[in-house]
């Protein structure tokens, strides 16, 4: 694949100690010629100056040539390293593009460099989105996750089930070219105990990849109960600062309130619904409208009462008809420092006080064990909502196989055709099945010069 030559710059806008200008291209013989006046030694950093058109240094620094295939891209790559300015970057950018413009060399897009690393087989796709999710991680335990599913710890955990799936299939497409032996193939094969053993597996990979999605998208915790409860209060307690205005008077809070807080390295959204209520506030209005977004996307309601009024109120109907199908509720009762209880927690409700504080380990324990959090264990890997349908589709498929192997009128074609659709489903992930029209979507999120 002969792609046109690119370049870009690889390190953040700003100032910092050292830039990073990088080009790619099939040959950039002639841009290192023109721009560090000199051949360089295969992956070794040279000090050098860079050269403008005339010959003038625009900057000295080191300068790297990692020759195609063993690169990040898989091609020739150049890697500048000069003084971190914005201006002196610019026109390093700049006199790189000019010094190869016979070639085409270009601008890279966001994520370029990595598509053609993916495209090169130097990646593979989950690896690929992978460092997009380290360059994005949200706490440290994300970026772990991210940098094990960069290093294939997520892409072999796929690879093993699809070799299991594969075993299977070959058994079955072989029987099909003999249907006279179908009778009793799925018996003599063990195809019911293989099918089975492949199921488990997938089962187990999608619980570690729902872990991995958790850490990467969030746990959105939607906060209701009525006025005055103490939800802004509760917001407070658990981000463990200031962020809603907390007061006495009913409808202080004017627009939506969102809280990115961590709990054990989970990210969680917490949304303060308070502003819910018909106004003919302009801006309460918008206010409200994004709270309702927020309420759509639920993972988890906290419906907030007071200890001391005994009354349960019901959650809010309105609020409850936003929410998607099969949220779960925890019940939490707040200003328990006003009747003297101690803080407790059991399956679905916690005891707690905002003000004292008393209480709020629990909650977030509890709120851990209702996004399904199961702890950091080893293996995590990071995972996307992708991976996750990806993984999805092929247990559904799996499931029809076992439906087909359960019948009497054995239907050898079925059942082999769904164990092809739950393999393409796999192969998906890593982006050896129906990658094209992804590409697009996955790379230009990434930022430039990655
Ligand atoms: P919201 O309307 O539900 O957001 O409620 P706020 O967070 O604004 O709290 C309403 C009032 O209850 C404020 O005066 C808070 O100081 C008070 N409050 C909140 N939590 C507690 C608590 O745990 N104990 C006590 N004693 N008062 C609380």
């Amino acid at each position: 694949m002969a792609a046109d030559p690119i370049a870009a710059i690889a390190t953040a806008p700003g100032r910092g100690g050292i830039g990073v200008v990088r080009v790619s291209g099939p040959d950039l013989s002639s841009v290192i010629a023109a721009v560090c006046g000199r051949e360089l030694q295969p992956r070794m950093a040279t000090l050098l100056p860079f050269l403008a058109e005339d010959g003038e240094p625009i900057d000295t620094g080191l300068a790297i040539h990692f020759p195609g295939p063993h690169s990040y891209t898989g091609e020739d790559v150049l890697e500048l390293q000069g003084h971190g300015g914005p201006v002196v970057m610019q026109m390093l950018l700049a006199r790189v593009l000019q010094a190869g413009a016979d070639q085409g060399l270009r601008a890279a897009r966001p994520g370029e460099f990595t598509e053609r690393a993916f495209l090169n087989d130097k990646l593979d796709l989950a690896q690929a989105e992978a460092v997009a999710d380290l360059i994005d991680a949200s706490s440290a335990q994300a970026a772990l996750s991210a940098s094990r599913s960069l290093s294939g710890v997520f892409s072999q955990a796929v690879h093993g089930v699809v070799d299991q799936l594969i075993e299977l299939r070959m058994l079955v497409e072989a029987t099909l070219d003999f249907p006279e032996e179908e009778i009793d193939f799925l018996e003599r094969s063990d195809a019911r105990g293989r099918l089975a053993r492949v199921r488990e597996s997938l089962d187990a990979l999608l619980a570690q990849a729902r872990q991995g999605a958790l850490l990467r998208e969030g746990l959105h915790v939607v906060l209701a109960g009525a006025p005055n409860v103490g939800k802004s209060s509760l917001l407070n307690a658990l981000a463990g600062a200031e962020v809603a205005i907390v007061t006495a008077v009913a409808g202080t809070t004017r627009d939506r309130i969102e809280q990115a807080i961590q709990i054990e390295g989970v990210p969680l959204v917490v949304v303060d619904t308070a502003g819910l209520r018909e106004t003919a506030d302009e801006v309460e209005r918008i206010g409200i409208e994004r709270t309702w977004q927020a309420v759509e996307r639920a993972d988890v309601v906290v419906h907030l009462g007071v200890a001391q009024e005994l009354s349960a109120d019901d959650l809010d109907e309105v609020i409850a008809r936003r929410l998607p199908l099969g949220t779960p509720v925890l019940r939490v009762w707040n200003k328990i420092d006003l009747v003297g209880l101690p803080a407790r927690a059991d399956e679905g409700s916690v005891c707690l006080s905002a003000r004292t504080g008393d209480g709020i380990d629990l909650l977030r324990a509890a709120l851990l064990r209702l996004a399904g959090w199961q702890g950091a264990g080893e293996g995590l890997f990071m995972a996307r909502e992708r991976h996750l349908q990806a993984l999805r589709e092929a247990r559904d498929h799996l499931a029809q196989a076992h439906g087909h192997a359960q019948r009497r009128d054995e239907v050898l074609d079925l059942f082999a055709e769904e164990l092809r659709l739950a393999q393409e489903a796999l192969n998906r992930i890593t982006g050896e099945f129906g990658a094209d029209d992804l590409l697009g979507v996955i790379f230009s999120r990434f930022c430039i010069g990655k």
